[in-house]
């Protein structure tokens, strides 16, 4: 997608902050960091949101899930717990319309949401 944000950032042309990256996946610092630690997991394949997801998927999706508790692992993240957020659609507040999963931690966090 020729005008999509992620998109670029998995292609270079947007500069990020990159925590890991894999076959089919980029990790990522938010700009906008709503915890003490916030990164974003994209998969490299533009699929704008969750709701668009097909049986085609699963199985990305299911390395996508693993993949943030390897990177909460490896980040010590474990011990103290850690919230992973995935916005759908305007009252989701989706911004991005680029699958992203938020990897957030450093704090507690309340419930329910915001
Ligand atoms: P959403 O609200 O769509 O679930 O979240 C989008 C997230 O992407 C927000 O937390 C926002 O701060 C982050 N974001 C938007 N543009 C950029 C960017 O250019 N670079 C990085 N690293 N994060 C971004
Ligand atoms: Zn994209």
């Amino acid at each position: 997608m020729a005008d999509c944000i992620f998109c670029k950032i998995v292609k270079g042309e947007i500069p990020c902050k990159k925590s890991e990256e894999t076959e089919h996946f980029l990790a990522f610092h938010d700009i906008k960091p709503q915890a003490p630690a916030h990164i974003l997991i994209i998969p490299k394949q533009h699929i704008a949101r969750i709701s668009e997801l097909q049986n085609c998927h699963i199985s990305l999706m299911g390395e996508m899930l693993l993949l943030a508790a390897t990177i909460a692992r490896q980040q010590g993240f474990e011990q103290d717990g850690y919230r992973l957020v995935l916005n759908c659609g305007e009252n989701a507040g989706q911004e991005v319309f680029h699958i992203h999963l938020h990897l957030l931690a450093g704090r507690k966090f309340a419930w329910p949401p915001g």
